[in-house]
């Protein structure tokens, strides 16, 4: 959790739901708990990021915690975190809205030979993800 958020166990009502703020999309918000598995539950009203996910962001912020960033939406507005190239495999889900406003942001599904018809043209095939992972590795980390 990014620092200067409050605990949500400490906020739970005797249902298990809390209120607090989506780190992916900054709606404040009382998170319900559904029928889903506990990470796939407590989904944001409006990017619908689950538990899980809205975890995800949270570790991101707190990496670039020196950008002083609430939510994903506001750090892909960073000028030095648009300057990362961000890789994440799959082609669903709340991330993609706010990372596909990065200049260098790569997505990539796997399709068998007999569904390769179906992939998106933008979202390139898992069969050349590796080279790509490997050009943004040397170009990031190298
Ligand atoms: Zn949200």
């Amino acid at each position: 959790m990014p620092m200067g958020e409050e605990s949500p166990d400490r906020r739970r009502d005797v249902r298990g739901n809390y209120g607090g703020k989506c780190w992916i999309c900054g709606l404040r918000q009382v998170f319900v708990r559904d029928e889903a598995a506990l990470r796939e539950s407590y989904r944001c009203a409006r990017c619908e990021g689950s538990l899980r996910e809205r975890e995800q962001a949270g570790a991101i912020l707190r990496c670039y915690a020196y950008l002083r960033c609430g939510t994903l939406s506001e750090l892909v507005n960073v000028r030095e975190f648009r300057r990362l190239s961000v890789y994440e495999p799959g082609t669903i889900g709340p991330f993609r809205p706010q990372f596909r406003r990065l200049p260098s942001y790569q997505q990539s599904d796997y399709y068998p030979p007999s569904r390769r018809s179906d992939a998106e043209p933008a979202v390139p095939l898992i069969r050349t993800w590796r080279r790509s992972l490997f050009r943004m590795n040397r170009s990031t980390w190298w």
